[in-house]
């Protein structure tokens, strides 16, 4: 993706995901969204990233 700006604020190691820098484990999102599939979360497990967006293309 052209014009990718690693966000130092928002760490990210989901390769997968279109936003992921990938060369470092950084989001290029201004801003992200989180959230849960859970009634009550309690573990880090519980919470999702809901800005993500899978990564389409070659070589990935
Ligand atoms: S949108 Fe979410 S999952 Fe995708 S790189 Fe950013 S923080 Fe990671």
């Amino acid at each position: 993706m052209e014009n990718m700006k690693k966000n130092s604020n928002i760490k990210c190691s989901v390769a997968q995901c279109k936003y992921n820098m990938v060369s470092e484990d950084y989001c290029c999102l201004d801003c992200i969204s989180v959230g849960t599939h859970e009634q009550n979360p309690t573990v880090p497990e519980c919470t999702d990233c809901n800005s993500f967006v899978k990564r389409t293309g070659c070589g990935c």
